[in-house]
């Protein structure tokens, strides 16, 4: 049978693009790609990238109260939202344009406009068009997950962020996710009341315990209102716009807007996978196994629409390994394991391996850990503490877990994670001649475990 394209991607964020590419650049394969919103995806349009900018943006402020105790002169009029909006609109724009020419010039066919499956080796676009193709990736991401009761009652979602007109005075966010706290940080930097609402006992469900509580605590520090073990239980849209909230402890307060960070659940819906016999889970991902593939065999899917681990660059290898299996000759699985990740609070958060808990599942750990004022920091006489800390196997020496809280983590985080993937033990680190004067160095200077058990 002949068809249309060897490969038809629907989705073009950071996994579908870069299946596309390498499978027509390198596997010369004929490929197909449809976008219905903007090439990119949310990593580029309404994720990673614009939300970094926004750390960004955010970290100047804190770095001119600090630049005063520095001895500079300096006279702030306050933050241009709007100004800083438009050049954050172009610079997207920038970037999408290069995300189309990079996968144009690979020789990819794009068409801007929906996709959906209807069977096996048949896609049907938004216009009517249908095009076969031998094999279909499904790369469509994920959306913000708003709690049924509160839908369409004008909160927003992080998609809505980058989007908003004029920055509000005041703004409550619900989760304690890394959305919730990277734009809680980021809100309450650029001049915003923050008040964030957590239904467990601690944010960042998943990490360290020690990270979550130096972060919650440095949160707190830095004037974001963070009240754990509550949810929001009602929600009522005043007469001029606002919203008054009533919380699990009976409270009642009225914020300028309410943004949702409840997750985000894989982008599935109407495009006719399930009709076309294509497996999905109970949360609506598409189930898939080591290579990317489904139970029909010419349909595959990368990315947070398989809900495996939703980290761009997961997507990435995740479409890189499917284009390199399929159509380059050459098997390979994504692998999964020691993913490094990095939430950008203020300070940021990094980690890689198992946690404490984790670790000591499998046997007894000792734990190095330091917590200090930088120097930076010390100087200017601020309150912010770095955290280091690593799990360490008490058996073989094998460092398991490397948790940091700290200005630059995510920098730090990914030297690290090489030295975690490579198997190295706390003597490893320990031979390592330290940098000095950094933060960084505390990672090789931690001599006398904090707890062993
Ligand atoms: P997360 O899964 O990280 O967090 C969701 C949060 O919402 C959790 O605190 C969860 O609570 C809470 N929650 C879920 N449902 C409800 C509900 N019905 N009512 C109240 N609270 C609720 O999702 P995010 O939306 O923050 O981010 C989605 C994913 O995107 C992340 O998991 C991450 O993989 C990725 N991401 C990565 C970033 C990075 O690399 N820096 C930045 C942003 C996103 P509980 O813990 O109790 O379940």
């Amino acid at each position: 049978m002949t068809f249309d394209y060897d490969l038809f991607v629907i989705g073009g964020g950071s996994g579908g693009v870069r299946a596309a590419r390498i499978a027509a650049s390198e596997g010369g394969a004929r490929v197909a790609l449809a976008e219905e919103y903007r090439m990119g995806g949310t990593c580029v349009i309404r994720g990673c990238v614009p939300k970094k900018l926004m750390v960004f943006a955010a970290g100047h402020g804190a770095a001119m109260d600090e630049a005063r105790a520095y001895g500079w002169q300096l006279s702030v009029q306050g933050f241009d939202w709007r100004a800083f909006r438009a050049r954050l609109d172009d610079e997207l724009s920038r970037l999408e344009g290069i995300y189309t020419r990079n996968a144009e010039n690979a020789g990819v066919e794009i068409h801007h406009q929906r996709a959906t499956l209807i069977d096996p080796h048949t896609v049907a676009l938004a216009d009517g068009r249908q095009f076969t193709a031998r094999h279909i990736l499904i790369a469509t991401g994920g959306t913000p997950f708003v709690p049924e009761a509160f839908e369409g009652q004008g909160v927003m979602t992080s998609n809505e962020v980058f989007l908003m007109e004029d920055l509000p005075r005041s703004i409550l966010i619900i989760g304690g996710g890394f959305i919730a706290c990277e734009f809680a940080c980021v809100l309450q930097g650029l001049g915003v009341e923050v008040t964030q609402f957590y239904r467990g006992a601690q944010i960042l469900r998943g990490f360290d315990d020690d990270l979550r509580h130096h972060v919650a605590a440095e949160m707190s520090a830095q004037g974001v209102a963070l009240e754990v073990s509550t949810d929001l239980v009602s929600l009522e849209r005043l007469p001029d716009g606002r919203f008054a909230a009533v919380d699990t402890g009976g409270g009642r307060r009225e914020f300028d807007r309410v943004l949702f960070a409840t997750g985000r659940t894989p982008n599935t819906q109407g495009l006719g996978l399930e009709e076309a016999g294509v497996v999905l889970s109970e949360s609506g991902a598409v189930k898939v196994d080591d290579w990317s593939q489904t139970n029909i065999p010419s349909v595959f899917a990368v990315g947070d629409v398989t809900d495996r681990i939703q980290l761009t660059p997961v997507a990435i290898r995740e479409g890189h390994a499917f284009a390199d299996t399929v159509f380059g000759g050459k098997p390979t699985k994504a692998d999964h394991a020691l993913v490094a990740s990095a939430v950008f609070t203020r300070p940021e958060a990094a980690t890689v391996g198992l946690t404490e808990d984790e670790a000591r599942e499998l046997g007894r750990v000792k734990v190095f850990m330091t917590s200090f004022r930088a120097m930076q920091t010390a100087f200017a006489e601020g309150t912010s503490k770095a955290m280091f800390k690593l799990v360490v196997c008490a058996q073989s020496d094998r460092v398991l877990g490397c948790h940091i809280v700290a200005p630059g983590a995510a920098e730090m985080i990914q030297f690290a994670a090489i030295a975690v993937k490579m198997g190295a033990t706390k003597a490893d680190f320990d031979r390592t001649v330290a940098v000095h004067p950094t933060m960084a160095e505390e990672i090789v200077l931690m001599r006398n475990p904090a707890r062993e058990h």
